[in-house]
Protein backbone atom coordinates (compact mmCIF):
# COMPACT_ATOMS: atom_id res chain seq x y z
CA UNK A 1 0.00 0.00 0.00
CA UNK A 2 1.04 3.67 -0.70
CA UNK A 3 1.68 5.65 1.92
CA UNK A 4 1.47 9.55 1.72
CA UNK A 5 3.93 10.14 4.96
CA UNK A 6 7.60 10.59 3.57
CA UNK A 7 10.58 10.76 5.38
CA UNK A 8 13.71 10.37 4.33
CA UNK A 9 15.96 9.78 6.92
CA UNK A 10 18.89 11.91 6.12
CA UNK A 11 22.49 12.24 7.74
CA UNK A 12 24.01 15.76 8.12
CA UNK A 13 26.82 15.87 5.61
CA UNK A 14 30.05 16.20 6.88
CA UNK A 15 30.90 19.49 5.72
CA UNK A 16 28.72 20.82 7.70
CA UNK A 17 31.31 19.95 11.00
CA UNK A 18 33.16 22.96 10.35
CA UNK A 19 29.69 25.33 11.12
CA UNK A 20 29.17 23.11 14.20
CA UNK A 21 32.88 23.87 15.41
CA UNK A 22 32.14 27.48 14.88
CA UNK A 23 29.07 27.46 16.18
CA UNK A 24 30.64 25.67 19.42
CA UNK A 25 33.72 28.25 19.36
CA UNK A 26 31.26 31.24 19.62
CA UNK A 27 29.14 29.85 22.82
CA UNK A 28 32.62 29.21 24.50
CA UNK A 29 33.84 32.41 23.81
CA UNK A 30 29.79 34.02 24.89
CA UNK A 31 30.80 31.87 28.56
CA UNK A 32 34.21 33.09 29.02
CA UNK A 33 33.10 36.89 28.35
CA UNK A 34 30.13 35.91 30.79
CA UNK A 35 27.56 36.54 28.71
CA UNK A 36 26.19 33.19 28.93
CA UNK A 37 25.03 32.71 32.36
CA UNK A 38 24.11 28.49 32.33
CA UNK A 39 20.37 28.45 31.85
CA UNK A 40 18.31 27.77 35.41
CA UNK A 41 14.69 27.65 33.62
CA UNK A 42 13.81 25.79 30.76
CA UNK A 43 12.52 27.80 27.88
CA UNK A 44 14.18 29.69 25.45
CA UNK A 45 15.69 32.75 27.22
CA UNK A 46 15.05 35.90 25.77
CA UNK A 47 17.67 38.41 25.22
CA UNK A 48 17.84 41.28 22.47
CA UNK A 49 22.10 41.78 22.96
CA UNK A 50 22.40 37.69 22.54
CA UNK A 51 20.48 38.35 19.44
CA UNK A 52 22.02 41.17 18.44
CA UNK A 53 25.17 39.13 18.42
CA UNK A 54 24.14 35.70 16.81
CA UNK A 55 23.28 38.48 14.08
CA UNK A 56 26.61 39.58 13.72
CA UNK A 57 27.65 35.90 12.74
CA UNK A 58 24.96 36.05 9.66
CA UNK A 59 23.04 32.98 11.88
CA UNK A 60 19.94 35.32 11.67
CA UNK A 61 18.00 35.01 8.16
CA UNK A 62 20.42 32.06 6.92
CA UNK A 63 18.42 30.74 4.33
CA UNK A 64 16.87 34.05 2.67
CA UNK A 65 18.16 35.66 -0.20
CA UNK A 66 20.73 38.29 0.77
CA UNK A 67 18.76 41.08 -1.20
CA UNK A 68 16.67 40.88 2.04
CA UNK A 69 19.51 40.96 3.99
CA UNK A 70 19.78 37.00 4.42
CA UNK A 71 22.73 34.53 3.98
CA UNK A 72 21.63 32.49 1.32
CA UNK A 73 22.96 29.22 3.34
CA UNK A 74 20.98 25.92 3.61
CA UNK A 75 18.19 24.65 5.74
CA UNK A 76 20.57 22.27 7.04
CA UNK A 77 23.16 24.50 8.20
CA UNK A 78 20.32 26.60 10.03
CA UNK A 79 19.58 23.17 11.47
CA UNK A 80 23.22 22.40 12.57
CA UNK A 81 23.47 26.56 14.20
CA UNK A 82 20.00 26.00 16.38
CA UNK A 83 20.65 22.81 17.45
CA UNK A 84 24.11 23.76 18.74
CA UNK A 85 22.72 27.05 20.15
CA UNK A 86 19.49 25.31 21.89
CA UNK A 87 22.04 22.78 23.27
CA UNK A 88 24.02 24.88 24.99
CA UNK A 89 21.22 26.86 26.58
CA UNK A 90 22.07 30.31 24.45
CA UNK A 91 18.48 32.81 24.86
CA UNK A 92 17.41 32.74 21.52
CA UNK A 93 13.86 34.02 22.22
CA UNK A 94 14.31 37.29 21.50
CA UNK A 95 14.91 36.20 17.66
CA UNK A 96 13.29 32.23 17.32
CA UNK A 97 9.39 33.40 16.15
CA UNK A 98 10.88 36.40 13.80
CA UNK A 99 13.52 33.99 12.40
CA UNK A 100 11.82 30.84 12.10
CA UNK A 101 8.38 31.59 11.32
CA UNK A 102 7.39 35.54 10.42
CA UNK A 103 10.14 36.12 8.28
CA UNK A 104 9.85 33.18 6.19
CA UNK A 105 6.03 33.94 5.87
CA UNK A 106 6.51 37.54 4.64
CA UNK A 107 9.14 36.21 2.40
CA UNK A 108 6.52 33.75 0.93
CA UNK A 109 3.91 36.30 1.19
CA UNK A 110 4.43 39.50 1.38
CA UNK A 111 4.76 42.07 -1.12
CA UNK A 112 8.50 43.54 -1.75
CA UNK A 113 7.83 46.70 0.44
CA UNK A 114 7.51 44.05 3.28
CA UNK A 115 10.09 42.21 2.36
CA UNK A 116 12.95 45.01 2.13
CA UNK A 117 11.42 46.93 5.36
CA UNK A 118 10.88 43.87 7.55
CA UNK A 119 13.49 41.36 6.90
CA UNK A 120 16.94 43.10 7.04
CA UNK A 121 15.56 44.26 10.53
CA UNK A 122 14.74 40.88 11.76
CA UNK A 123 18.04 39.29 10.12
CA UNK A 124 20.51 42.07 12.08
CA UNK A 125 18.30 41.03 14.89
CA UNK A 126 17.23 44.16 15.59
CA UNK A 127 13.40 43.83 15.19
CA UNK A 128 11.37 40.82 16.84
CA UNK A 129 7.92 39.17 16.13
CA UNK A 130 5.32 37.25 17.47
CA UNK A 131 2.47 35.08 16.53
CA UNK A 132 -1.43 36.25 17.18
CA UNK A 133 -3.51 33.14 16.39
CA UNK A 134 -5.02 32.06 20.04
CA UNK A 135 -8.02 33.67 21.56
CA UNK A 136 -9.85 33.76 24.74
CA UNK A 137 -11.89 31.26 22.75
CA UNK A 138 -10.24 29.86 19.76
CA UNK A 139 -7.19 27.64 20.26
CA UNK A 140 -7.58 23.93 18.93
CA UNK A 141 -10.83 25.39 16.92
CA UNK A 142 -8.60 28.53 15.30
CA UNK A 143 -11.51 29.01 12.44
CA UNK A 144 -13.77 29.92 14.85
CA UNK A 145 -11.26 33.33 15.80
CA UNK A 146 -13.20 36.89 16.50
CA UNK A 147 -10.48 39.19 16.03
CA UNK A 148 -11.99 41.17 13.25
CA UNK A 149 -10.84 43.78 10.23
CA UNK A 150 -13.55 45.96 9.25
CA UNK A 151 -12.56 48.41 5.80
CA UNK A 152 -12.00 51.98 6.38
CA UNK A 153 -10.11 54.25 4.37
CA UNK A 154 -6.80 52.88 3.40
CA UNK A 155 -6.96 50.00 5.57
CA UNK A 156 -8.37 48.15 8.14
CA UNK A 157 -9.68 48.56 12.08
CA UNK A 158 -8.79 45.84 14.08
CA UNK A 159 -11.34 44.63 17.69
CA UNK A 160 -10.16 41.83 19.23
CA UNK A 161 -8.51 39.82 22.13
CA UNK A 162 -5.07 37.70 21.25
CA UNK A 163 -4.48 35.24 24.31
CA UNK A 164 -1.13 33.34 25.12
CA UNK A 165 0.54 35.29 22.37
CA UNK A 166 4.40 34.19 23.77
CA UNK A 167 6.62 37.68 24.05
CA UNK A 168 4.33 39.80 23.23
CA UNK A 169 5.35 42.44 26.19
CA UNK A 170 8.47 42.67 24.65
CA UNK A 171 9.02 42.17 20.46
CA UNK A 172 8.08 44.93 18.37
CA UNK A 173 5.12 43.43 16.05
CA UNK A 174 2.58 40.46 15.83
CA UNK A 175 1.20 38.62 12.65
CA UNK A 176 -2.06 38.03 13.89
CA UNK A 177 -4.98 36.14 12.03
CA UNK A 178 -7.69 37.90 11.72
CA UNK A 179 -11.42 37.54 10.52
CA UNK A 180 -11.93 40.54 7.84
CA UNK A 181 -14.61 38.55 6.10
CA UNK A 182 -18.39 37.12 7.55
CA UNK A 183 -17.90 33.55 9.39
CA UNK A 184 -19.58 31.05 6.53
CA UNK A 185 -21.01 28.05 8.58
CA UNK A 186 -19.74 25.70 5.08
CA UNK A 187 -16.20 27.15 5.07
CA UNK A 188 -14.88 28.22 8.09
CA UNK A 189 -11.41 28.58 7.01
CA UNK A 190 -12.72 31.33 4.49
CA UNK A 191 -12.70 35.11 5.30
CA UNK A 192 -9.35 35.12 7.34
CA UNK A 193 -6.50 37.00 6.47
CA UNK A 194 -3.11 37.85 8.53
CA UNK A 195 -1.90 41.09 9.26
CA UNK A 196 1.24 42.73 11.02
CA UNK A 197 0.75 45.15 13.78
CA UNK A 198 3.05 46.97 15.45
CA UNK A 199 2.15 46.74 19.06
CA UNK A 200 3.21 50.31 19.70
CA UNK A 201 0.18 50.55 17.73
CA UNK A 202 -2.84 53.14 19.16
CA UNK A 203 -5.48 50.66 20.90
CA UNK A 204 -3.16 48.41 21.71
CA UNK A 205 -2.83 46.97 25.03
CA UNK A 206 -0.52 44.22 26.25
CA UNK A 207 -1.11 42.45 29.62
CA UNK A 208 1.59 39.81 30.55
CA UNK A 209 0.02 36.56 32.16
CA UNK A 210 2.20 34.57 34.77
CA UNK A 211 2.48 31.09 34.25
CA UNK A 212 2.82 28.11 36.87
CA UNK A 213 6.62 28.75 36.26
CA UNK A 214 6.19 32.06 37.79
CA UNK A 215 7.93 33.66 34.21
CA UNK A 216 5.48 36.15 32.63
CA UNK A 217 6.38 34.70 29.02
CA UNK A 218 2.91 35.11 27.40
CA UNK A 219 0.13 37.55 27.20
CA UNK A 220 -3.48 38.70 26.22
CA UNK A 221 -2.97 41.32 23.82
CA UNK A 222 -6.51 43.31 23.32
CA UNK A 223 -7.35 45.82 20.11
CA UNK A 224 -9.21 48.64 20.08
CA UNK A 225 -9.71 50.59 17.09
CA UNK A 226 -6.42 49.84 16.10
CA UNK A 227 -5.42 51.29 12.10
CA UNK A 228 -3.88 48.81 10.18
CA UNK A 229 -2.87 50.08 6.63
CA UNK A 230 -3.27 48.22 3.41
CA UNK A 231 0.34 47.94 3.53
CA UNK A 232 0.22 45.98 6.49
CA UNK A 233 -1.66 43.04 4.71
CA UNK A 234 0.46 40.16 5.10
CA UNK A 235 -0.55 38.16 1.67
CA UNK A 236 -4.10 38.13 0.05
CA UNK A 237 -7.29 39.23 2.32
CA UNK A 238 -9.19 35.93 2.75
CA UNK A 239 -6.10 33.69 2.30
CA UNK A 240 -5.03 33.34 5.73
CA UNK A 241 -5.69 30.09 6.73
CA UNK A 242 -3.97 28.69 3.61
CA UNK A 243 -1.09 31.18 4.85
CA UNK A 244 -1.26 30.10 8.69
CA UNK A 245 -1.32 26.11 6.93
CA UNK A 246 1.95 26.75 5.36
CA UNK A 247 3.55 28.36 8.43
CA UNK A 248 3.01 25.32 10.79
CA UNK A 249 5.36 23.19 9.32
CA UNK A 250 8.24 25.71 10.47
CA UNK A 251 6.46 25.91 13.56
CA UNK A 252 6.23 22.24 14.91
CA UNK A 253 9.19 20.52 13.16
CA UNK A 254 12.36 22.50 14.55
CA UNK A 255 15.13 21.36 17.03
CA UNK A 256 13.18 23.40 19.74
CA UNK A 257 10.41 20.52 19.91
CA UNK A 258 13.27 18.05 21.36
CA UNK A 259 15.61 20.53 22.89
CA UNK A 260 13.55 22.17 25.25
CA UNK A 261 14.60 19.85 28.18
CA UNK A 262 17.88 18.80 26.65
CA UNK A 263 19.77 21.11 29.29
CA UNK A 264 18.37 19.47 32.05
CA UNK A 265 19.68 16.07 31.15
CA UNK A 266 23.27 17.31 29.95
CA UNK A 267 23.07 18.47 33.71
CA UNK A 268 22.18 15.15 35.04
CA UNK A 269 24.82 13.69 32.87
CA UNK A 270 27.31 16.38 34.78
CA UNK A 271 25.52 15.59 38.18
CA UNK A 272 26.18 11.67 37.30
CA UNK A 273 29.75 12.10 36.54
CA UNK A 274 31.95 9.49 35.17
CA UNK A 275 30.52 6.59 36.59
CA UNK A 276 26.62 6.70 36.97
CA UNK A 277 24.83 4.06 38.22
CA UNK A 278 23.80 0.87 35.75
CA UNK A 279 19.91 1.81 36.10
CA UNK A 280 20.75 5.49 35.83
CA UNK A 281 23.38 4.91 32.83
CA UNK A 282 20.65 2.53 30.95
CA UNK A 283 17.62 4.74 31.51
CA UNK A 284 19.69 8.28 30.03
CA UNK A 285 20.62 5.47 27.06
CA UNK A 286 17.26 4.98 26.23
CA UNK A 287 16.42 8.62 26.54
CA UNK A 288 19.15 9.21 23.93
CA UNK A 289 18.14 6.90 21.54
CA UNK A 290 14.96 7.78 21.16
CA UNK A 291 16.00 11.80 20.62
CA UNK A 292 18.68 10.38 17.99
CA UNK A 293 15.46 9.03 16.30
CA UNK A 294 13.25 12.21 16.83
CA UNK A 295 16.27 14.17 15.18
CA UNK A 296 16.16 11.72 12.61
CA UNK A 297 12.62 12.82 11.32
CA UNK A 298 12.95 16.54 12.29
CA UNK A 299 16.13 16.74 10.15
CA UNK A 300 14.30 14.91 7.03
CA UNK A 301 11.27 17.82 7.68
CA UNK A 302 14.19 20.23 7.59
CA UNK A 303 15.16 18.62 4.20
CA UNK A 304 11.96 18.99 2.77
CA UNK A 305 11.30 22.40 3.56
CA UNK A 306 14.51 22.85 1.46
CA UNK A 307 13.24 21.31 -0.91
CA UNK A 308 10.21 23.87 -0.69
CA UNK A 309 7.49 21.47 0.32
CA UNK A 310 5.10 21.65 3.13
CA UNK A 311 5.26 18.63 5.05
CA UNK A 312 2.47 19.43 7.71
CA UNK A 313 2.12 15.97 8.47
CA UNK A 314 5.34 14.89 8.53
CA UNK A 315 5.74 18.25 10.69
CA UNK A 316 2.56 17.02 13.19
CA UNK A 317 4.49 13.73 14.13
CA UNK A 318 7.85 15.37 14.82
CA UNK A 319 5.65 17.53 17.32
CA UNK A 320 4.13 14.51 19.06
CA UNK A 321 6.73 12.02 19.59
CA UNK A 322 9.13 15.36 20.32
CA UNK A 323 6.81 16.95 22.94
CA UNK A 324 5.93 13.62 24.80
CA UNK A 325 9.65 12.50 24.59
CA UNK A 326 10.41 15.92 26.32
CA UNK A 327 7.60 15.26 28.98
CA UNK A 328 9.34 12.23 29.51
CA UNK A 329 12.82 13.41 29.96
CA UNK A 330 11.67 15.78 33.04
CA UNK A 331 9.62 12.24 34.21
CA UNK A 332 13.33 10.02 33.82
CA UNK A 333 15.19 13.16 35.45
CA UNK A 334 13.55 13.44 38.22
CA UNK A 335 13.25 9.81 38.88
CA UNK A 336 16.85 9.62 38.63
CA UNK A 337 17.40 12.48 40.75
CA UNK A 338 15.17 10.77 43.55
CA UNK A 339 16.44 7.34 43.09
CA UNK A 340 20.21 8.35 43.31
CA UNK A 341 19.34 11.13 45.93
CA UNK A 342 21.20 13.61 43.47
CA UNK A 343 19.87 16.62 45.33
CA UNK A 344 20.85 16.20 49.26
CA UNK A 345 24.08 18.06 49.27
CA UNK A 346 25.84 17.94 45.74
CA UNK A 347 26.22 21.03 44.82
CA UNK A 348 24.00 20.97 41.69
CA UNK A 349 22.40 24.40 40.96
CA UNK A 350 21.90 24.43 37.69
CA UNK A 351 20.49 20.85 37.84
CA UNK A 352 18.01 21.68 41.07
CA UNK A 353 16.61 25.07 39.22
CA UNK A 354 16.28 23.48 35.75
CA UNK A 355 14.15 20.39 37.15
CA UNK A 356 11.96 22.58 39.54
CA UNK A 357 10.78 24.31 36.11
CA UNK A 358 11.18 22.20 34.24
CA UNK A 359 8.18 20.10 36.09
CA UNK A 360 6.21 22.97 36.23
CA UNK A 361 6.58 23.71 32.41
CA UNK A 362 6.48 20.51 30.73
CA UNK A 363 2.45 20.04 30.56
CA UNK A 364 3.01 23.42 28.01
CA UNK A 365 5.45 21.03 25.87
CA UNK A 366 2.15 19.23 24.32
CA UNK A 367 0.25 22.50 24.28
CA UNK A 368 2.26 25.40 22.73
CA UNK A 369 1.99 24.76 19.11
CA UNK A 370 -1.06 22.78 18.36
CA UNK A 371 -2.34 20.11 21.36
CA UNK A 372 -1.11 16.03 20.77
CA UNK A 373 -5.13 15.63 20.30
CA UNK A 374 -5.27 18.16 17.38
CA UNK A 375 -1.87 16.78 16.09
CA UNK A 376 -2.99 13.15 16.26
CA UNK A 377 -5.98 14.13 14.28
CA UNK A 378 -4.04 16.12 11.91
CA UNK A 379 -1.92 12.77 11.21
CA UNK A 380 -4.68 10.64 11.16
CA UNK A 381 -6.37 13.02 8.33
CA UNK A 382 -2.88 13.30 6.48
CA UNK A 383 -2.94 9.01 6.27
CA UNK A 384 -6.28 9.36 5.06
CA UNK A 385 -7.79 7.68 8.35
CA UNK A 386 -10.40 10.02 8.75
C1 LIG B 1 3.60 28.06 26.60
C2 LIG B 1 2.57 28.41 25.56
C3 LIG B 1 2.88 29.36 24.60
C4 LIG B 1 1.93 29.71 23.63
N1 LIG B 1 2.26 30.68 22.72
C5 LIG B 1 1.33 31.05 21.80
C6 LIG B 1 1.64 32.09 20.85
O1 LIG B 1 2.72 32.67 20.86
N2 LIG B 1 0.67 32.46 19.98
C7 LIG B 1 -0.54 31.85 19.93
O2 LIG B 1 -1.35 32.21 19.08
N3 LIG B 1 -0.86 30.86 20.81
C8 LIG B 1 0.05 30.45 21.73
N4 LIG B 1 -0.26 29.46 22.65
C9 LIG B 1 -1.61 28.90 22.64
C10 LIG B 1 -1.70 27.46 22.12
O3 LIG B 1 -1.49 27.42 20.74
C11 LIG B 1 -3.10 26.96 22.53
O4 LIG B 1 -3.11 26.88 23.94
C12 LIG B 1 -3.39 25.60 21.94
O5 LIG B 1 -3.55 25.70 20.54
C13 LIG B 1 -4.68 24.99 22.56
O6 LIG B 1 -5.73 25.88 22.50
P1 LIG B 1 -6.61 26.19 23.80
O7 LIG B 1 -5.66 26.58 24.89
O8 LIG B 1 -7.68 27.15 23.43
O9 LIG B 1 -7.23 24.80 24.25
P2 LIG B 1 -8.54 24.14 23.68
O10 LIG B 1 -8.56 24.23 22.19
O11 LIG B 1 -9.71 24.66 24.43
O12 LIG B 1 -8.31 22.61 24.05
C14 LIG B 1 -8.53 22.12 25.38
C15 LIG B 1 -8.31 20.62 25.37
O13 LIG B 1 -9.28 19.99 24.49
C16 LIG B 1 -8.64 19.22 23.50
N5 LIG B 1 -9.34 19.33 22.23
C17 LIG B 1 -9.79 20.49 21.66
N6 LIG B 1 -10.40 20.22 20.48
C18 LIG B 1 -10.30 18.87 20.29
C19 LIG B 1 -10.70 17.98 19.25
N7 LIG B 1 -11.33 18.42 18.15
N8 LIG B 1 -10.42 16.68 19.38
C20 LIG B 1 -9.77 16.20 20.50
N9 LIG B 1 -9.37 17.00 21.53
C21 LIG B 1 -9.62 18.31 21.42
C22 LIG B 1 -7.24 19.81 23.38
O14 LIG B 1 -6.31 18.87 22.86
C23 LIG B 1 -6.94 20.21 24.81
O15 LIG B 1 -6.46 19.11 25.52
C24 LIG B 1 0.66 29.09 23.62
C25 LIG B 1 0.36 28.12 24.59
C26 LIG B 1 1.30 27.78 25.56
C27 LIG B 1 0.94 26.75 26.57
Amino acid sequence: MSTPLHLELPTLPGELQGLRQEVRRFVAAERVAGRLPYPVKVGLGFSPEASKRIAAQGWIGMTWPKQYGGHERSALERYVVTEELLAAGVPVGAHWISDRQSGPVLLKFGTEAQKLEWLPKIARGEVSFCIGLSEPDSGSDLASLRTSGTRTEGGWRINGTKLWTTNAHRVHCMIALIRTDKADEKNRQAGLTQVLIPLDAKGVTVRPIKSMVGLEDFNEVVFEDVFVPDAHVVGTPGNGWNQVSAELAYERSGPERWLSSFRLLAELVAALGEKPSDAAAMEIGRLLAQLMAVRQISLSIASMLEAGQTPNLEASIAKDIGTRLEQEIVRTVRNIVQAEDLLADADVPALRSLLASAQRYAPAFTIRGGTGEILRGVIARGLGLR
